[in-house]
């Protein structure tokens, strides 16, 4: 049996996760982690790099039991990264 469940309705991607320890289907939280480099000009702060944001620990909402991002579904994997603008 797989951990997570996602699955692909047809056409439209539809995806699925539930909570193994509380079976909410609904709420997650996605840390994610972003990488800046600043240097200062003439006294300023600019960004001259920028990385996307990676996905550091997703969460359940409603009790915090953390999920294996790297085993959820392929599509769900990539919904989620859509989602929050990360890679
Ligand atoms: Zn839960």
């Amino acid at each position: 049996m797989r951990p997570y469940d996602a699955e692909i309705a047809k056409g439209e991607s539809f995806v699925t996760l539930t909570c193994p320890h509380c079976g909410n289907d609904r709420n997650f939280q996605v840390k994610t982690l972003q990488m800046h480099v600043v240097n200062l000009e003439n006294g300023r702060v600019e960004v001259s790099e920028e990385d996307r944001p990676t996905v550091l620990e997703v969460l359940c909402d409603e009790c915090e039991t953390a999920l294996n991002f790297e085993e959820f579904e392929e599509t769900l994997r990539k919904e989620v990264l859509l989602t929050i603008g990360a890679r």
